[in-house]
């Protein structure tokens, strides 16, 4: 089960990978926008000259746009900074940006990054993981401690040298 669920994480990292990685090519043709809405939730991320913006808004009140899946084309001036990506509550340094905003009936966050700076998150995560389960699997091979590889053969219950439990 666990294994399953590994490998699910990958491939829907992987995934993710490419999406990104056609985003970013894509988002220098014209801005890129995919969203989803369903009243009071709105997300939506959003692609332009290599940023990416991710949005996410908790309003109680109805928006009066389309609900549901969509994506768009349209460059909206990300790069040149206009008003809607100013982040006048937040903070905005080039293709970096953050801005949270509170109301009474919920909230929206915006968050900027640069589209190699998403990939790489998205890449080195996963391979993070696979480097780990294969160091683990050595250790349990060799009846090491998972945590810190001190050799368990004579006290295979308890590593004298972090105190993990053997079996962990
Ligand atoms: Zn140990």
């Amino acid at each position: 089960m666990r294994r399953l669920l590994f490998n699910f994480a990958a491939a829907t990292a992987l995934i993710m990978a490419g999406a990104v990685a056609a985003a970013w090519v894509a988002s220098f043709g014209a801005g890129l926008q995919v969203a989803w809405r369903h009243d009071p939730c709105d997300v939506a991320v959003y692609a332009e000259r290599g940023g990416m913006s991710f949005y996410l808004s908790h309003v109680s009140v109805p928006q009066n746009t389309r609900q549901g899946f969509e994506w768009s084309r349209a460059t909206w001036g990300m790069e040149s900074g206009d008003e809607g990506w100013a982040l006048p509550n937040g903070w905005r340094h080039g293709a970096f940006g953050w801005e949270l905003n509170r109301y009474v009936s919920g909230f929206d966050a915006h968050l900027l990054l640069p589209c190699g700076i998403v990939l790489l998150v998205i890449v080195f995560t996963p391979a993070c993981w696979v480097i780990r389960r294969r160091r683990q699997a050595r250790r349990r091979r060799s009846g090491r401690c998972l945590a810190c590889g001190y050799d368990l053969r004579a006290t295979p219950d308890r590593c004298p040298e972090c105190g993990a439990d053997g079996a962990a």
